[in-house]
C-alpha cells in the first residue's frame, strides 16, 4: 500500500520534513492558529467579531471562538478581507441557486492558489501510475477553476491531462476516454457512473477521482463494478477548492493539514464532538491571508479519526461526508443523501433531480432504456407524483444535486 502523498506535502508545507508527527504537527497548526488570529485584526468583521480573544494555550482552546457563518459570507463581503485590493489575485464568488441575498465571494492571493495547485499536483499522485493520463469532465474556462488547475498542474509530473466538458452524452464521454486514452478520469460522481457503465469491456480507465461533497456507496460500487477504483476528493471553495484526498486505503479523505484545520461539532450545541462521531465540519484555514476563514459552519456532516492509517500517513481523515439537506415531511426528514442512496441502487440509472411538492415526489432522470417510472419508489411512503425521462439536463436544473422543497 502506498502511503499517502498528502503526508509528504504536508511535511514540506510545513518544513517539518523529516519529523512530521501528529504531535509536531498539532504543535504547527497551533503556532499558525496564532498567528491567523494576529492577522486577521486587518479585517473590520473580525475585530468586532473576534474582540478580546486571548492567544490559543492548545487547539482545543479554539473551541473558545465564535462561529462564522454563510451570513456573515454574504453580508459582510469585503468586511473579511485582510489584505489590500492589489494583492488579491482572485475572487470566487459562490453559486447561489435557490438562495436569496448577497453572493459568497472568497478573496485568495496568488500564493494561495498555487497551494491549492500544489495539493491537487500531489493530492492526485495517489491516483496515478508514471505517465497516466488524465481525463478531466470539469470546466476549466475560468482561470484557477479546478478544472484549470488540473490542466496546468499535472503535466508538471508526466500526465498528460485533457479537459471535455460539457459531458454529452455518456456515449461522448465514452469516445473521448478512448481517443485520449485516459487511464484516469476526475469529474462529479454521476458522469463517472454513467460513464463507467458505457465503456466497452476493454478500457484504459484504472481509477477515477470523484469530486463531489457526496458520493453514495451504491454508487461507487456500481463504478467499481465496472473494473475502475475510485477515489474520494473533498473540497469546496472555502477549503480553497482542494480539501482532503483518499489513500490507496480508502477509509476517509487525508486532509492538507498546513492549510485548514477542521472540526466537527454537534449542530444543536455548537460543542465538539468527540473523534469518530458525525457531526457539522467546520472549517479554520491556516495560511490564508486574503480572507482566513476561522470556525466556518461548512453546512457538511462528517466524522474525523486522528489515528494513524494503515497507509502509513498520520494526516487526519474525514469520514463519512455528506451534506444534511433535504425536507421535513409528515413522515420525518426526507434527505438528499436518501434519495441517492435508494435510486443510485437502481441499476441503469445515471442521474437524476428531485423535487418535493405537495402531492408527492416529481422526479426527472437519465438512464438506459431498462428503467422506467415503476422502479421509483420514494421513501417513507410519500407518494411519487411524476417520473420523466430526460436526455440531458438544461441550464436551469442546478449543478448540484439537491432535493427542491416546492410546497
Ligand atoms: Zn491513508
Amino acid at each position: 500500500m502506498k502511503r499517502t502523498t498528502v503526508d509528504t506535502l504536508t511535511a514540506r508545507q510545513t518544513a517539518l520534513a523529516e519529523s512530521l508527527s501528529r504531535e509536531s504537527l498539532d504543535a504547527w497548526q497551533l503556532d499558525r492558529l496564532n498567528a491567523t488570529l494576529r492577522h486577521v485584526t486587518a479585517s473590520p468583521f473580525y475585530r468586532r467579531h473576534l474582540t478580546g480573544i486571548a492567544p490559543l494555550n492548545s487547539l482545543a482552546d479554539l473551541s473558545r471562538l465564535p462561529f462564522l457563518t454563510t451570513g456573515d459570507l454574504r453580508s459582510e463581503g469585503l468586511n473579511l478581507q485582510c489584505l489590500s485590493q492589489s494583492e488579491i489575485a482572485r475572487i470566487i464568488t459562490l453559486n447561489t441557486s435557490g438562495s436569496t441575498g448577497a453572493a459568497k465571494r472568497i478573496a485568495f492571493t496568488s500564493g494561495e492558489l498555487k497551494a491549492t495547485r500544489e495539493f491537487f499536483r500531489e493530492g492526485m499522485e495517489n491516483l496515478l501510475r508514471p505517465e497516466e493520463r488524465v481525463l478531466v469532465l470539469l470546466p476549466a474556462d475560468r482561470p484557477d477553476s479546478t478544472g484549470d488547475l488540473l490542466r496546468s498542474c499535472l503535466p508538471e509530473k508526466g500526465h498528460p491531462t485533457f479537459i471535455h466538458w460539457p459531458p454529452g452524452t455518456p456515449q461522448q464521454c465514452a469516445a473521448v476516454v478512448e481517443a485520449h486514452g485516459a487511464n484516469c478520469v476526475i469529474g462529479l460522481p454521476q458522469h463517472l457512473l454513467s460513464l463507467a457503465e458505457t465503456l466497452g469491456k476493454r478500457h484504459p480507465v484504472c481509477t477515477v477521482l470523484l469530486n463531489s461533497d457526496y458520493a453514495p456507496p451504491a454508487l461507487r460500487q456500481r463504478i467499481e463494478a465496472c473494473g475502475i477504483t475510485t477515489f474520494l476528493h473533498y473540497g469546496a471553495t472555502e477549503t480553497g477548492l482542494g480539501g482532503g484526498v483518499e489513500c490507496d486505503h480508502h477509509h476517509g479523505c487525508h486532509l492538507r493539514e498546513a492549510d485548514i484545520l477542521v472540526e466537527i461539532i454537534d449542530p444543536q450545541t455548537g460543542v465538539p464532538l468527540a473523534e469518530g462521531e458525525t457531526g457539522e465540519i467546520v472549517l479554520t484555514t491556516l495560511r490564508r491571508r486574503a480572507m482566513p476563514l476561522i470556525r466556518y459552519l461548512t453546512g457538511d456532516s462528517g466524522a474525523l479519526t486522528r489515528q494513524p492509517c494503515a497507509c502509513g500517513g498520520i494526516t487526519t481523515r474525514l469520514l463519512d461526508i455528506h451534506r444534511h439537506q433535504g425536507c421535513d415531511t409528515p413522515q420525518g426528514f426526507l434527505s438528499s443523501r436518501q434519495l441517492d442512496d435508494l435510486f443510485f441502487a437502481l441499476p441503469g440509472l445515471f442521474d437524476y433531480r428531485a423535487a418535493l411538492a405537495p402531492e408527492g415526489l416529481h422526479l426527472e432522470y437519465l438512464a438506459s432504456e431498462e428503467i422506467s417510472p415503476s422502479h421509483f419508489t420514494p421513501p417513507s411512503g410519500i407518494p411519487l407524483a411524476s417520473a420523466k425521462r430526460v436526455p440531458g439536463w438544461t441550464q436551469k436544473h442546478t449543478f448540484k444535486r439537491i432535493l427542491r422543497d416546492l410546497r
